[in-house]
This record gives C-alpha cells, sequence and structure tokens, in this order.
C-alpha cells in the first residue's frame, strides 16, 4: 500500500488552499462539507469562490503566496496551474510536517484525494495511488450501485440505539444482534423509509435476544421475500435496488428467462434454486410449476430466510407477480416488490423500435398470445390504425395471431417486427409487414422469448438511422475527454 488510507477530522481546523480558480473550488467544496476553516490565498477567485467569500464562507487573502500563509494550518492544498508556486507550497509545507496535495502532482503532494462515495456517516474512498483514475472511478461506480441512496439513515438509526442496546446486551450477545439488525428486516425497513416499522421490529428482536441470553429460547424470526424484476435480459438493466436485494438474499429462486449474466450479480454464498418449467419434472410425476414456487417461497421465508424470487421482465407483466404476492400475505410474510423492465421496453430501446410516435402511434398495448388468452381479446380494437401492440408468448402462434388481426380488418402491409431474445448479446430483429412475417420468422427458426411488434413503428430502426449520421463516433470522442480526469477530479 503507497497510501494509508485514513478519516480526518476537519471541524474547525484551519486549512490553506493556494489558487482560486476551478480546481481549487472542487477541492474547497469537500473541505466546506468537512467543517473546515478555509482560508485561499489567490490574486484572484472564479465566481463561486467570490460568492463563498462574499458570504463569509471562506476567507479570502488577495495576496501572491508566502510559506507564511501556512501558520497555523493543519492542510495545504496547491491548485494553482503554475509549477513554481505548486512547489513553494508542497516544499513549505512539507518543511512544517504539514500534509499537502498538489493537484494533479502525485509526486509534490504528500496525500492525494480519493474518489469518494458519500452515504454520510458512511463514506467509502477509493484510490489507485495515481495509477489509473478511469479504473478508480469504474470501481467508484460499482460500489455506488451497490449501496443504496438511504445506507446513511441506517447508519444513523443504529448510532442512536447503540447506548440502549449496550445496557441492554451482555457484550458477548450484542454483535450478532447488530448483524441480525443490519442484515434483516430492520435493517431493510429503515432502508426503504419505513421508520415506524422499523422501530417495531427493532423493539422486538431487543426483546427476543435479551430472552434468549437469559436462557429462555424464542422462535426463529420471519424471513421475508423480494420479488424482484430481473429486466429483460442484459445484466446492466437491473435497477440499483435488485442489485442491492441480490446482494442481501439467502437464496434465490429464479426461471428461465433469467440469464446466468443477470444471476452471477448475485451474493456468492446465495442458494440459486431453479424453479422454472420442467424443474419439477421427477419421479413423482409433474407438479404444478406455481404451485411449488410458492411452498417453496413460503418455507424459506419460514426458516428466517432471506428469498429472492427473480423474475424476467417485470414481476406484474405476464409474471404472475399478483399470485405469488397473495400468497405471501396469507401466510403472513413480509415482501417487497423491486421492478423491472419489461420485455417490450427493453425490446424496443436493443432493436430501435419506438413504441409511440407522434406521427404513427399514439398508444401502445402489451397483449398476451398465448392461445389460452385468445377469446378474451378485443381483435378488432387491436387492429385499428394508430397504434402499437406487442404480442408476448405469442412465436408459437404467429400465424394465428396474423390471421386474427387481418380478419379484424388490419391491412397486409402493416409493419411487424419480430424480437428474439432482446437486449442479450444473440439478439435477433426481423422486420417485415403482417404478410410477411410469419414466413420470415420460420425461415430463421425464431424462437421463445421473443416479442412481436405491430404498428407502423415497427419499420423505423433509430440506431441505423443514429449510425448513418455517424452520431457513434461523436459519443466516442466525448466518452474518451470525460475520462481524461484525475481521481480527485471525479471524486
Ligand atoms: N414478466 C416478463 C414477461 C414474462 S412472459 C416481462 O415483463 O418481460 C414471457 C414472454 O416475455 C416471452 O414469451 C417473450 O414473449 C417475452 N420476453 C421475455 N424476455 C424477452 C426477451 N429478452 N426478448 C424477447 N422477448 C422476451
Amino acid at each position: 500500500m503507497e497510501h494509508l488510507p485514513v478519516f480526518l477530522r476537519l471541524r474547525a481546523a484551519p486549512a490553506a488552499v493556494v489558487g482560486g480558480g476551478q480546481v481549487a473550488q472542487r477541492k474547497i467544496e469537500l473541505l466546506l462539507r468537512c467543517g473546515a476553516e478555509v482560508t485561499v490565498i489567490a490574486p484572484q477567485l472564479c465566481e463561486e469562490l467570490a460568492a463563498r467569500a462574499a458570504a463569509g464562507e471562506i476567507r479570502h487573502l488577495a495576496e501572491a503566496f508566502h510559506p507564511s500563509h501556512l501558520d497555523g494550518a493543519r492542510l495545504a492544498i496547491a491548485a494553482t496551474d503554475r509549477k513554481v508556486v505548486n512547489t513553494a507550497v508542497s516544499e513549505a509545507a512539507r518543511s512544517r510536517a504539514l500534509p499537502v496535495n498538489v493537484v494533479d502532482d502525485p509526486a509534490l503532494s504528500t496525500f492525494i484525494f480519493p474518489a469518494i462515495i458519500d452515504r454520510s456517516p458512511i463514506v467509502v474512498a477509493v484510490g489507485s495511488a495515481g495509477n489509473s483514475p478511469v479504473l478508480t472511478r469504474w470501481v467508484r461506480e460499482q460500489i455506488e450501485a451497490l449501496l443504496p441512496a438511504t445506507l446513511g439513515a441506517l447508519a444513523r438509526f443504529i448510532g442512536e440505539r447503540r447506548k440502549a442496546v449496550q445496557e441492554a446486551l451482555a457484550p458477548s450477545a450484542r454483535r450478532s444482534f447488530w448483524e441480525r439488525i443490519v442484515a434483516g428486516k430492520v435493517g431493510s425497513r429503515v432502508l426503504r423509509g419505513d421508520a415506524g416499522g422499523a422501530q417495531r421490529d427493532f423493539e422486538r428482536e431487543l426483546r427476543a435476544s435479551q430472552l434468549t441470553t437469559s436462557g429462555a429460547t424464542g422462535a426463529r424470526a420471519l424471513g421475508e421475500v423480494y420479488l424482484i424484476g430481473a429486466g429483460p435480459g442484459d445484466p446492466d438493466l437491473l435497477t440499483l435496488r435488485a442489485l442491492q436485494l441480490l446482494q442481501q438474499a439467502d437464496v434465490i429462486l429464479y426461471d428461465r428467462l433469467v440469464p446466468q449474466a443477470v444471476l452471477e450479480r448475485s451474493r456468492r454464498e446465495a442458494r440459486r434454486v431453479f424453479v422454472g418449467k420442467g424443474a419439477t419434472q421427477g419421479p413423482r410425476g409433474p407438479h404444478t410449476d406455481q404451485g411449488r414456487i410458492h411452498e417453496l417461497m413460503v418455507r424459506y421465508a419460514r426458516e428466517g430466510l432471506k428469498v429472492a424470487r427473480l423474475k424476467g421482465g417485470d414481476p406484474f407483466v405476464f409474471g404472475r407477480g399478483g399470485e405469488e404476492l397473495e400468497t405471501l400475505a396469507r401466510h403472513g410474510i413480509p415482501y417487497v416488490v423491486v421492478p423491472g423492465i419489461t420485455a417490450a421496453l427493453g425490446a424496443a430501446a436493443a432493436s430501435g423500435i419506438p413504441l409511440t410516435h407522434r406521427k404513427m402511434a399514439q398508444s401502445f398495448t402489451l397483449v398476451t398470445g398465448h392461445p389460452l388468452e385468445d377469446a378474451a381479446l378485443d381483435w378488432p380494437a387491436l387492429a385499428r390504425p394508430h397504434q402499437t401492440v406487442v404480442f408476448y408468448m405469442g412465436v408459437a402462434h404467429l400465424a394465428h395471431i396474423v390471421s386474427r388481426l387481418s380478419s379484424a380488418g388490419a391491412p397486409l402491409t402493416l409493419p411487424a417486427a419480430l424480437i428474439e431474445r432482446a437486449t442479450l448479446p444473440e439478439q435477433r430483429t426481423l422486420r417485415g409487414t403482417l404478410q410477411t412475417i410469419v414466413a420470415l420468422g420460420r425461415e430463421a427458426g425464431i424462437a421463445p422469448p421473443a416479442l412481436l411488434v405491430i404498428g407502423e413503428v415497427a419499420a423505423l430502426n433509430v440506431e441505423a438511422l443514429a449510425e448513418a449520421c455517424g452520431a457513434p463516433a461523436e459519443r466516442a470522442a466525448i466518452a474518451a475527454e470525460a475520462g481524461d480526469r484525475t481521481e480527485g477530479d471525479l471524486a
């Protein structure tokens, strides 16, 4: 390790910053967040710093740097664009044994600024000792995505109750008590913003722990179920909450539509149980899949486990999520529902087909293409113009769907698209019309999971249009420029 990561307390401590530009300003903002008393030494200040000086939030010395400016300071920062000045600050600070940072110059610095994830009072600092700011930023983004925005609230919740727990529990019982609070129901309630529920569960846990340590044995606490939409397949399309809960789960019940890459984002130690079609075929004969899923969810939750029920797309869009919730509610098992990107939205984005379009489609409808539901559908309504209709579960019955639409009045020239395994690396998109789409799909061997999109928008391909206009090259240039910064600046 080249640097010792420490957290420096700077409340009311004098800090000297040499330089009055935007780079200095970013450092000053950080110092002010920690309550430091900042003095800026610079002939001129940028607009934001001038405003802060005028408001009395920082002290400004409109002078050229002199070593005596560091007298009494606890920390020095040099952020000028002149090497001689930066070197002078560094030397003066070092001769006074004062920690010094020269922005973008590790050789002149005795400390560097890490990239920061701020969920105060929880703070994570990431650094690469100046080797790769881009990698540091990537690491920060990974951690950032995993930490709930409300983590600070959980830290405060615990901080406010530490003393009471110290008085109530023997030292040997405290650690496992707090572990249950952080990883259990109380923690997830605080993170969700349910302060009242968290307090109730906290009191219950505390009483149970007191009983257990005094010799009585309490019943094991009930677990909970997270009904999580995994999105259309690309793991980067998981929501932040889905990722967070996947990291907390003890057991994961997943089905066929959830790809390996998504499962890999879950906690390594979690038990993974496949509950998709065919999972229950065995010597004891077929079993209803849905019934077994209900049974497993209830059983694991009763064992006190945190169960992630991971479903493709969104749990409430052709996902039978409603039935699963009814079962949980009937058994009094707490649950959380996390929405996911439904296949139609993933497919639209990944194939460049906008589902609505000012000139072509004023609405879109998500329909099941399952033949069992056929009679319940209003085919004349689905055949009307100026809309987009997306069929789920329809690949096996394409010819039937197309003939139903056309007998209900849809023209054979109406554009149609098939999108197979949308958002996954092997995605395929076929574009045609009501007249051609069945043959196109058959020739290409399109298989589930795939969607059928009907409507004028199905002829569009926004992505191809952007490429034709040279947009990607421009995007790459912008991205390259954005990567060219230092760790501290990215903090
Ligand atoms: N709850 C899911 C839908 C489950 S029904 C959601 O919100 O997306 C299963 C159907 O979804 C499949 O038959 C297929 O039509 C569609 N589907 C799911 N993932 C898909 C994908 N990656 N590409 C295309 N279609 C998909």
